[in-house]
């Protein structure tokens, strides 16, 4: 087997499959919307929205297709809609004045839809990115606005438009600097709460983050595969060198677990030198190869004066619908066994019956 490997990375999110579901909200609610537009509108159709809504479905439906295909990432799929829909709604302002009809006093109600533009532009990006877009869009705006009442629209309705037009864009830029202030008050947040799921010393995962994504297996009843492991004699290795250079031993064999786990596994702290694994499930051969892989690189890594370390592991595959900590426990048990017999070995645990099964 080739296990594919990854890239350091940060604990993964949670909250992805609830976004995935609100993408797929958003695109239902817009296909809706433009045909209910299209429909009230038969058989005097709109010359842009006869056009330009079905296509803007047809890119979201689009979207929606990769992404369920997994072809595109999350970000993407929101990117696209996102721009699709900016591009509508800014071709939608342009021509409003050219179809006004004579002695008009306000803006068509599709302008309302630019505040919904504004918000989700702050969904789709990080905040500071989101704030560029909002304002190149509103500057967008702004520049159409003008140029139309200066140049389209009859002198005898300009003043009342030239009233709501304000009334839009300033609007608009309101919402804009709201959304940023929370936007980056939103940013601190997550920062913060990503910062409390790093271990400082070895920069992976620390146990909370490891417990969190237990927990979320076991909750949506996933298999999973996990390791626990601890190195061997670690008090020697400070006795005789030094905490400085234990504390080397301990970011090294962190970093080197990370960069061997396969695609979705997770690499964590779990107290003092003992390390968890929480990898896709793998057959016991497939885990046995994963972790000599990693034991003969331990065996061989330097760490400053360090040479080479060994640990003793334990693995334990999730049974449906076990908890998390019971997961652990057989895993802790298998990993006590190994130490006891010897250490610098692998033992892998007893499939235990869960109690509701
Ligand atoms: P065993 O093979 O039975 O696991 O022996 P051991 O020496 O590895 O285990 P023991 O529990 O006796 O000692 C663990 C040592 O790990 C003691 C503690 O000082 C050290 N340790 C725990 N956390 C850190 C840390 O963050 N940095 C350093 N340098 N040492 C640590
Ligand atoms: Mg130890
Ligand atoms: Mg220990």
């Amino acid at each position: 087997m080739t296990v594919p490997r990854r890239p350091i990375s940060a604990p993964p999110s949670t909250w992805q499959p609830g976004q995935r579901r609100m993408f797929l909200l958003v695109v239902v609610l817009e296909v809706c919307a433009s045909m209910a537009a299209l429909w009230s509108q038969a058989p005097n159709f709109d010359a842009l929205d006869v056009w330009a809504l079905p296509l803007l479905s047809a890119l979201m439906l689009g979207a929606q297709l990769l992404l369920s295909m997994g072809l595109i990432r999350y970000e993407r799929a929101t990117s696209l809609a996102f721009l699709g829909g900016c591009t509508y709604l800014l071709l939608a302002l342009s021509h409003q004045y050219s179809v006004m009809p004579p002695g008009a006093r306000t803006l068509s109600e599709n302008t309302y839809w630019f505040a919904v533009l504004f918000t989700s532009a702050f969904y789709v990006f990080p905040a500071r990115v989101a704030t560029n877009y909002a304002v190149l869009i509103l500057g967008i705006a702004v520049m159409i606005c003008g140029w139309h009442l200066a140049a389209t629209v009859p002198a005898e309705t300009r003043l009342s438009l030239i009233g709501a037009t304000v009334q839009l864009l300033l609007s608009g830029g309101v919402l804009i600097l709201i959304q940023s202030i929370f936007g980056a008050q939103r940013a601190q947040l997550l920062a913060s709460r990503s910062a409390a799921l790093i271990d400082v010393l070895t920069g992976i995962a620390n146990r909370r983050a490891a417990e969190e994504r237990l927990r979320e297996l076991s909750g949506r009843g996933a298999a999973y595969t996990v390791v626990l492991f601890d190195l061997d004699h670690f008090k020697q290795i400070n006795d005789k060198h030094g905490h400085a250079a234990g504390d080397l031993v301990l970011r090294g064999v962190a970093q080197l677990s990370q960069a061997l786990l396969p695609q979705g596994g997770v690499a964590a702290r779990w107290g003092g030198e003992e390390f968890l694994l929480i990898l896709p499930p793998l057959s016991d051969t497939q885990v046995r190869k994963l972790l000599n892989t990693l034991r003969n690189e331990l065996r061989q890594q330097w760490h400053g004066e360090v040479v080479g370390v060994t640990g003793s592991f334990g693995v334990a595959n999730a049974a449906a619908g076990e908890l998390s900590e019971a997961v652990i426990a057989r895993a802790d048990e298998a990993m006590y066994s190994a130490k006891q017999q010897g250490r610098n070995d692998i033992r892998l645990a007893e499939w235990r019956r869960s109690p509701a099964g």
